[in-house]
């Protein structure tokens, strides 16, 4: 533990005096690859918070069996820093912890980092432009600019389900695994066919007496075409590192292929993948009952699209059962459907999400003129390219609205956002700025063209996700290529944001400032 976590264990209220120059907050991959960016860059007063004790976010706690990566890990990675050690084309999630872990320590970024530490709000002091963070153990950090990379599944969803707690036998949620509790030659209940749901399934089977899916929504799946990385091709891969940019590369185009099948309002595009999909389930599926449960009744992208090749050989197993009758309550013994059976079980696993926030800022957080985020996004979160939102200055998402991946990895935004934010922060302090703040009229407008484009998107087509707002809207998922985003901002241009000096004057972006941000995008090549 660094001497900082051990100040933030103590209860009693500290006031930092020092003023770092950027706080980031999260430690994931997006956090982490910005302290990178940062100290790369020659910045050193920066300071990453974390709630955990070690780096990784979701993939630090995520450590359910089966858990892994829908991406490949040629791609989900970081493109600065390609990895020759990866045992499959889909990395499983310890070896993902291992590699964010390798890029910590190899980027000498420990010392940056402060662990143990929850963030639990931050507000604007207008006279001094500085941001005031204050933690659960009661520290108050001060910041010049704040990057949020909280990432969105950091808490786990428990169903709301009557008699939860009456249940006498073992409850485990994915999102935090307990490695104590024995499956072997239990009844095991499994709530949730997501994501999460097809990986964990097929990992326990083996050990258990007899599984029972319990499933509300059937998701299309395609196949999961993983393989092994033998041993020479990871010589091949440390002797010529090239080679990995190139497999990168290859996977970065090839996803990018698959965008217009969830973008584009033209059902030709849309109905292929359903296409792929059925013939998937048909060619595994057998029997005419199991194959109807199975089949999705929403169009194909509506909800993630999950990639398995070992969920259907799971659900056709004679020691497991697909129950597709709704969840009545959960009992001592076990759970009751719809139909009145009670199905006995020793342990209910939930893999039943997370709490994403829809609404609402994710934590307290107030800008200038005592604006309270939670109150601008209470119908749903809006950020200018899902990075900067107005009356909020020098404060900064990653992965924020509208920028979550729909068709390709996480990481393809979230460095590009990095070089968006490190520009930023660069021309403030090049240019002695007290504050940047994103223009409501420019914000207003980006917003107005996302909701446009998400209009034609499968994501609207009509289901129930993660991805839409109470309302319906779509503020989770970027509705265009990434490659487009990617240019849209790879340069921080300073005409979009309203700039004040340190006598609390507006100034204007000149000609020099658009140039010296020209430069910096150049250097962020
Ligand atoms: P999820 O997509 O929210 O799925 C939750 C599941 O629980 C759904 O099947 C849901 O059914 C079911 N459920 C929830 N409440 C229920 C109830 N009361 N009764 C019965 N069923 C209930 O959560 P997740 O699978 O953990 O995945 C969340 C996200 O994490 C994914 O979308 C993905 O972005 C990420 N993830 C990624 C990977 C990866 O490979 N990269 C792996 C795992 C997770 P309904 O569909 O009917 O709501």
């Amino acid at each position: 533990m660094t001497a900082k976590a051990k100040i933030a264990d103590k209860a009693t209220p500290q006031v930092n005096n020092e003023v770092l120059e950027v706080a980031v907050i999260g430690a994931g991959f997006s956090g982490l690859g910005m302290g990178i960016r940062l100290k790369r860059a020659g910045v050193k007063n920066f300071r990453v918070f974390d709630k955990g004790n070690d780096v990784g976010g979701t993939w630090r706690d995520n450590t359910y069996p089966g858990c892994g990566c829908d991406v490949k890990s040629a791609l989900y990675s970081y493109s600065f820093e390609p990895w020759a050690e990866w045992s499959n084309a889909y990395a499983k999630q310890g070896e993902i912890h291992q590699y964010i872990r390798h890029c910590a320590k190899k980027y000498d970024m420990y010392p940056y980092m402060q662990f143990n530490t929850e963030v639990n709000g931050a507000h604007y002091n207008e006279a001094d432009g500085i941001w005031e963070i204050n933690t659960a153990a009661g520290e108050t950090i001060r910041a010049r600019n704040v990057v949020a990379a909280p990432g969105p599944f950091s808490e786990a969803q428990m169903p709301n389900i009557s008699g939860l707690d009456t249940f006498k036998g073992e409850k485990i949620h994915t999102a935090r695994w307990d490695h104590s509790i024995d499956l072997k030659g239990k009844r095991v209940g499994l709530i949730g066919t997501g994501a999460t749901g097809v990986q964990v399934g097929p990992a326990i089977v083996d050990q258990v007496k007899h599984l029972t899916v319990f499933q509300r929504t059937a998701n299309w799946i395609m196949p999961r075409l993983d393989r092994d990385i033998p041993e020479e091709e990871k010589v091949r891969y440390r002797e010529k590192p090239q080679r990995m940019k190139a497999a990168r590369l290859g996977n970065y185009w090839l996803n990018e292929l698959t965008a217009p099948f969830l973008i584009l309002k033209y059902d030709l595009f849309k109905s292929q993948p359903e296409k792929i999909c059925r013939s998937y389930l048909n060619r595994k599926v057998r029997d005419e009952a199991l194959k109807e449960k199975l089949t999705p009744t929403f169009k194909f992208g509506c909800k993630r699209v999950l990639v398995s090749s070992d969920w259907y050989p799971t659900m056709q197993r004679d020691d497991v059962s697909l129950v597709t009758e709704g969840i009545s309550r959960i009992t001592e013994k076990g759970i009751v459907t719809a139909d009145g059976v009670e199905h006995e079980l020793d342990v209910i696993i939930f893999a039943t999400g997370y709490v994403v926030r829809k609404t609402g800022a994710p934590m307290p957080i107030i800008g200038r003129n005592k604006q309270d985020l939670n109150t601008k996004w209470s119908e749903g979160a809006e950020a200018y390219q899902g990075i900067a939102t107005a009356d909020f200055p020098n404060l900064y998402f990653l992965v924020g609205p509208f920028t979550g991946p729909g068709h390709t990895s996480v990481i393809a935004y979230s460095e590009a956002q990095i070089d968006y934010v490190w520009q930023a922060v660069e021309f403030r302090r090049q240019r002695g700025l007290k504050s940047i703040s994103v223009k409501p009229s420019v914000e207003a407008k980006f917003v107005k063209t996302m909701d446009a484009r998400s209009e034609h998107t499968v994501w609207k087509s009509g289901c129930e996700s993660w991805y839409l707002s109470p309302n319906g809207r779509n503020n989770t998922l970027y509705p265009g290529f990434n490659a487009e985003y990617r240019m849209r901002i790879a340069r921080f241009n300073p005409a979009d944001y309203e700039l004040k000096n340190t006598q609390d004057k507006t100034v204007r972006a000149s000609v020099a400032d658009q140039l010296s941000t020209g430069l910096l995008a150049l250097k962020t090549v």
